[in-house]
């Protein structure tokens, strides 16, 4: 089948690459090619068997809902997740004030100015903790899906989960949404023009999809290569530059209404390590010392604020 990037629609690949899996040392090698027009990366040939890159050990399902908030560090949690999330609350201030780290997953809630009764949908949501959060704080009207889910029973006894895609979820006609959130997931999925298409019967009129997403183009990329952390072959099939995705949003009918850049100092870390060999399951912290550390966060922060990080925060609304 001949190349065609699946965000711009380009079919000129400047060049391709082979990749290896990281995280997990398992064999196998992996041929992505580079856009020419927009810069994003695809896989030419994903592996028949995708399930078996992702073992019971894969992060996303591995997070623990049913005991994120017990006890008082619970309670602590909370309050720092509401301020988070929100911007509001003298509680969480104090927290953060102690603890300054912010789950960039719930900071960007922070962009959807979130209502009580707004009604959103977690696509890909992994293990639920984001849902979780998301009640805790006041949110009681969020739901998930996520094909790989483990059950389909509630998440933390309230927060309802299906097992199922974007396309079966569509099928069993569920009111619409305010928002469809897809956080590290659309890089997972073969076709996410189908699929952003798709999100769109799901919406109401001016709803809205917060994408958040690894992005080619970026700094680690250039840096690292094949060692970037975020390249993730062979789960991530496709990963758009900030003109790919841009360019796909607008295709499939949405404005883009922000793009900012929310990249981790883990992302330096672990790059530096896949650099030295090391797969990411062997990787600890202290394999940096703290100066390192200081410097990947200098560094990590300076790369957002210019826009050359990895990792993107894209906010589009469905027209009219
Ligand atoms: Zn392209």
């Amino acid at each position: 089948m001949p190349y065609r990037c699946v965000w711009c629609h380009s079919g000129q690949a400047s060049r391709t690459f082979v990749a290896r899996e990281r995280l997990f040392g398992m064999e196998g090698e992996f041929e992505y090619a580079e856009c020419a027009a927009c810069g994003s990366l695809q896989i030419l040939h994903p592996p028949s068997d995708l399930s078996r890159y992702y073992p019971r050990e894969y992060d996303a399902y591995n997070a623990l809902p049913d005991t994120y908030y017990r006890g008082w560090l619970g309670v602590i949690r909370s309050w720092r997740d509401y301020t988070v999330a929100t911007g509001r609350g003298w509680l969480g201030r104090l927290v953060l004030l102690v603890h300054p780290q912010q789950d960039p997953r719930v900071r960007s809630l922070r962009l959807l100015n979130l209502a009580p009764d707004t009604r959103v949908l977690d696509v890909g949501c992994g293990s639920g903790l984001l849902l979780l959060i998301m009640h805790r704080i006041g949110f009681q009207h969020a739901e998930g899906i996520d094909p790989y889910f483990s059950s389909d029973r509630p998440v933390g006894g309230r927060v309802p989960v299906y097992r199922r895609t974007l396309q079966q979820h569509v099928e069993s006609q569920p009111p619409p949404y305010d928002v469809l959130m897809y956080h590290h997931v659309l890089e997972h999925i073969a076709d996410p023009e189908r699929e952003l298409r798709l999100a769109q019967q799901l919406l109401k009129t001016g709803g809205r999809v917060l994408v958040r997403l690894p992005l080619a183009g970026s700094y680690h990329w250039r840096q690292y290569g094949t060692d970037w952390f975020q390249l993730d072959a062979p789960r991530h099939l496709s990963i758009p530059s900030v003109g790919g995705m841009r360019s796909l949003a607008e295709r499939s009918g949405y404005t883009v209404e922000y793009i900012g850049f929310d990249a981790l100092p883990l992302h330096l870390h672990a790059s530096e390590l896949y650099r030295r060999g090391i797969p990411g399951r062997q990787h600890r912290p202290d394999m940096h010392s703290r100066a390192q550390w200081r410097e990947f966060a200098r560094l990590t922060e300076r790369l957002n604020r210019t826009g050359e990080a990895d990792s993107g925060v894209f906010l589009l609304r469905k027209g009219e």
